[in-house]
């Protein structure tokens, strides 16, 4: 998972007087899907998008927590803002997501700026929170400056949206969350504290989402959950006489999903982010493999390669299991890739624990790695019990030599491709060289080959010349 910030979906054309939105999202991908969501229902109900955040009627944050990074620097863009809302007290800045859900009020008392926060169960009142704060602004003799600053963090409620009134504005490449919270306990991760436990969401809203998505243009969906390959785990067993899915019990199952996304046509790519090694079954891989809409690429985050760290972090696994799953994987879709995050310097962690690591990620052959410091994250378990006794030195160390054993992996992998044909979604022209441009290839990989812009949102037959850890380069051979 990346900490990205996006800024707000494109803007359009505004009618004279419409209030402007700005949004500012920091963190994963399943950030960015909400905002689209928040940024659609605000439309509905009259906004427009702004890119100029200065021209903004009310500017939102939506935050990530899960380094402390990541909040400070969420907390310096507050700053900013502060000399704005001074020359502008109309203006409504709301911050949402993790940072919200785990800060709550505490965020006024550092940002005494902002107007709303709401969690990651509330924020789709993000909208009606706006509307009331504004209705007190106008009623001074009613409502009091504590009034003028909204809260909504509780967890009692489902995030739902209703997207088919929505304009879709996502472009080409949409996302759609499958599943929210999560319902492991690894020692290290604020995660089920900021997002709650699993909500699976219904399979026919997922279907029917995606086709409203594909009716509108998109043509690549990247299926979002914190452990998107335990989605259905959350529902009932079917009773007697109600049809079964392919998951635990009858359970519905990932691969189901991905088998009815198969069906929709104008659908080119299906792709999905972040596995979790405990839910990858048989059933899944089959689906892969009888899927051809979707990628041979998985994210399966590994985070460690030592057992005795992986039982301190509670994964759930050893490295044995992981590696008889990666290996029943590997012989139901013998070409698929695989990516995985990491964790250096987790509390304990010796030489010879980091070793284990190096090998580890070289033997299964992981050709995306992410790679983060261990950071003690208020209220986990590590962070309380476990002592961060690994200096910022050897953590940035272990950081560069895990990068460097994975370009050297990626190298090697990445070379397997020259000479061969592979499949490219073209995503975009290059803004660095004239005349190339830009996919990525069903193994996840990101190919760049001389074309031009009739071929974007297209998928390409592509021979390889060359390949280095980041990427490969070849020539069209044929675009469908
Ligand atoms: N659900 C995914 C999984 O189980 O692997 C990952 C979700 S987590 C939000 C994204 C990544 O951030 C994790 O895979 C982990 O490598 C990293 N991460 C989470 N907590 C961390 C911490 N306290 N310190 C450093 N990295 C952390
Ligand atoms: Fe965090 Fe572990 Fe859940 Fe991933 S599986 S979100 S790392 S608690």
């Amino acid at each position: 998972m990346t900490t990205t910030r996006f800024q707000s979906a494109a803007a359009e054309d505004t009618a004279a007087g419409q209030p402007k939105l700005h949004i500012v999202t920091f963190g994963c991908q399943m950030n960015k899907y909400d905002s689209l969501l928040v940024e659609g229902k605000f439309k509905g109900s009259g906004y427009a998008t702004t890119d100029e955040m200065s021209e903004a009627d009310v500017i939102l944050f939506n935050t990530c927590s899960v380094r402390d990074h990541a909040e400070e620097r969420t907390f310096s863009w507050l700053g900013e803002l502060k000399q704005a809302k001074q020359d502008n007290p109309d203006l409504v800045i709301g911050v949402m997501g993790c940072m919200a859900q785990r800060v709550g009020e505490e965020i006024f008392r550092r940002a005494g700026h902002v107007d709303i926060v709401a969690g990651t169960r509330k924020f789709q009142h993000m909208s009606e929170l706006v509307d009331q704060l504004r209705e007190r602004r106008a009623d001074p003799e009613r409502y009091r400056a504590k009034d003028l600053r909204l809260v909504a963090t509780g967890t009692d409620e489902e995030v739902e949206f209703e997207r088919g009134a929505m304009n879709y504005s996502g472009g080409q490449h949409a996302y759609l969350a499958v599943m929210r919270g999560c319902d492991l306990n690894c020692t290290y991760c604020i995660v089920p504290t900021t997002r709650g436990r699993v909500q699976s969401k219904a399979m026919d809203e997922i279907i029917a989402e995606a086709r409203w998505m594909v009716s509108q243009g998109a043509k690549v969906i990247t299926l979002l959950g914190q452990t998107v390959n335990s989605y259905g785990e959350d529902f009932p067993k079917p009773a007697a006489g109600e049809p079964a899915g392919s998951g635990r019990q009858g359970r519905p199952s990932l691969g189901d999903v991905l088998r009815q996304l198969q069906q929709i046509d104008g659908l080119v790519r299906v792709r999905m982010i972040t596995m979790h090694p405990a839910y990858l079954t048989r059933d899944l891989a089959e689906a892969v493999r009888d899927c051809d809409k979707v990628d041979r690429f998985l994210p399966i985050p590994a985070q460690s390669g030592s057992d005795d760290i992986l039982r301190a972090m509670k994964r759930g696994y050893t490295t044995e299991l992981y590696r008889k799953r990666v290996e029943m994987l590997r012989e139901i879709v013998p070409d698929v890739e695989l990516g995985s995050d990491w964790i250096v310097g987790f509390p304990g962690e010796s030489d010879a624990d980091f070793d284990a690591t190096e090998t580890f990620l070289e033997e299964i052959g992981f050709v995306l790695n992410y790679v983060f410091k261990y950071d003690p994250r208020p209220t986990t378990h590590s962070a309380e019990e476990l002592s961060d006794d690994i200096e910022t030195a050897v953590k940035k160390e272990r950081n560069q030599r895990l990068l460097r054993k994975s370009e050297q992996v990626a190298t090697l992998r990445l070379g397997r491709y020259v000479g061969q044909t592979v499949q490219v979604f073209v995503e975009d022209l290059s803004d660095r060289k004239e005349g190339v441009v830009h996919g990525r290839s069903i193994h996840g990989i990101p190919v760049s080959f001389a074309g031009d812009a009739d071929l974007i949102g297209r998928e390409a037959s592509v021979v390889i010349q060359q390949a280095s850890a980041y990427g490969m380069h070849g020539v069209l051979a044929d675009a469908n």
